[in-house]
């Protein structure tokens, strides 16, 4: 999923400056579940615009937001009232703030939230980055476990020496991401792993913007 948090008040305010009247829209999925786009959000954000004196036209939450046709339905049974804004208020990643300008023309469309990263459900509220997408997976060798992601430095041969305690040396309060490989890999007796030489990353695969067609 998609771990997105609120910008800070002033920010947002700052980016409506000029617009009186807005129309805010949230995800039914990610945003929600990271509690920044959900109704609760939604609600407060209306309060919060309301008492800056701006109008709120309407809001919705889009299941997901990211999807464009369901935009481009949503954008149609709903144009009076989007009409009547000056700008929409996107409580979504990124991804959800650009679908929803493709998919509702002509409307400014703000974001609301920051987007840090692909994560991780742990527990309520709790959420942990484990890929950075890089177009060519390759834990299979290191038995699920990401050193591109999870060692500050990306190695993918091997610790860099400075682990201490199973830290990291960047950050001692971080588990060493090598140190963690070997050791699952002991577990399940795969350390030839270990000494198989990874070729260097081909970074064409993570060539930005990607599209695919299934
Ligand atoms: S190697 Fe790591 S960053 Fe790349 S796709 Fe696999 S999990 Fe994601
Ligand atoms: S101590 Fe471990 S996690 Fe940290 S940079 Fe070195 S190999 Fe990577």
């Amino acid at each position: 999923m998609i771990v997105t948090r609120k910008k800070e008040t002033e920010v947002i305010l700052g980016m409506l400056k000029g617009y009186k009247s807005v129309f805010l829209i949230g995800c039914a999925q990610c945003a929600t579940m990271c509690k920044t786009g959900g109704e609760q959000q939604l609600c407060d954000m209306q309060a919060l615009l309301e008492a800056e004196g701006k109008v709120a036209t309407g809001k919705a939450i889009l299941d997901p937001a990211c999807h464009l046709v369901k935009v481009k339905q949503f954008a149609y049974q709903n144009k009076d009232a989007i009409k009547g804004a000056d700008a929409i208020l996107a409580l979504t990643c990124g991804d959800g703030v650009q679908a929803i300008k493709d998919g509702i023309m002509g409307k400014t469309v703000l974001p609301a939230l920051d987007t840090l990263f692909l994560g991780e459900f742990e527990r309520g509220g709790h959420f942990s980055q484990k890929c950075v997408l890089c177009g060519e997976c390759i834990i299979d060798k290191t038995d699920a476990i990401c050193p591109i992601t999870m060692c500050a430095k990306g190695l993918l041969n091997g610790p860099c020496g400075g682990s201490k305690n199973k830290k990291c040396e960047v950050d001692r309060e971080k588990d060493c991401a090598w140190i963690l490989i070997y050791e699952r890999l002991k577990v399940l007796r795969k350390l030839e792993n270990m000494e198989k030489i990874a070729c260097p990353r081909d970074y064409s695969l993570q060539s930005r913007p990607q599209k695919v067609i299934v």
